[in-house]
């Protein structure tokens, strides 16, 4: 008696076949879910936009959006609140877009270095009034509030003076707020915000900050 022979498996060459309408498919059900979900976001909002966490990528992505911002011809602002007291490419680059990126290094530098509270309350209230200047233009479309987190969150800066001009910023201005340890009450207030999770950085083991990458 003979065995009977097991079903032949399909040819090799009918495999990608298979593949091709098996991955076709998947995407075409992706497409359409991911086309309902466009259909439903019809609004335009000016957003308010926080950057906060313990990894890198706070300030730089800010400076991605002013950027991008540039791109459609839109008029940018950047006022930074604790720095100042140092040089950096993106305040120095800013020099050269004056008129297009308009960039306000109002802060006396790190808190550490200050060691001086009421002087710290006065570069923080100068930056501020600058700050809302500047959101109440027109003529702004993106206003980056770098480091802002950092005077709120040592108190050098009333938060609720800040949340209360939030609230009644113009509906199409965008905000973008930066600085590690968000006040809860403005993360409530934002409509995007990201935290930056520190997975590795090159200053634990020893390596200094270097122009480009980290100013
Ligand atoms: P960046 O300006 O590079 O996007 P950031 O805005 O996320 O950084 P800040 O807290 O503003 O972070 O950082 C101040 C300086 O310290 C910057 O030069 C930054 O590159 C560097 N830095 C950021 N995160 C860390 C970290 N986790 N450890 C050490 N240095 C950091
Ligand atoms: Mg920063």
């Amino acid at each position: 008696m003979t065995t009977p022979k097991p079903p032949t498996a399909p040819v090799a060459a009918d495999q990608p076949d298979a593949d091709d309408a098996r991955h076709r498919a998947r995407m075409a059900r992706k497409k359409a879910l991911q086309d309902a979900r466009i259909a439903q976001a019809t609004r335009e909002k000016g957003l308010i936009i926080v950057h906060t966490g313990p990894g890198k990528g706070k300030t730089t992505a800010a400076l991605g959006m002013v950027f991008r911002a540039l791109g459609h011809g839109l008029r940018v602002a950047v006022v930074q609140f604790t720095k100042g007291a140092r040089t950096s490419g993106e305040a120095n680059f800013a020099r050269e877009l004056a008129g297009r990126v308009d960039f306000f290094a109002l802060g006396e530098g790190f808190t550490w270095e200050t060691q001086d509270r009421e002087r710290d309350c006065a570069a923080a209230a100068r930056a501020w009034e600058k700050a809302c200047e500047l959101m109440a233009d027109p003529r702004y479309s993106l206003v980056v509030l770098d480091e802002l987190n950092i005077v709120l969150r040592d108190d050098t800066l009333p938060l609720t003076t800040v949340l209360e001009a939030l609230h009644h910023k113009r509906p199409e201005l965008h905000v973008v707020i930066t600085g590690r340890s968000a006040r809860p009450e403005l993360i409530e207030l934002a409509d995007l915000v990201t935290e930056m999770k520190l997975v590795k950085h090159p200053f634990r083991a020893g390596v200094r900050a270097q122009p480009g990458v980290d100013f």
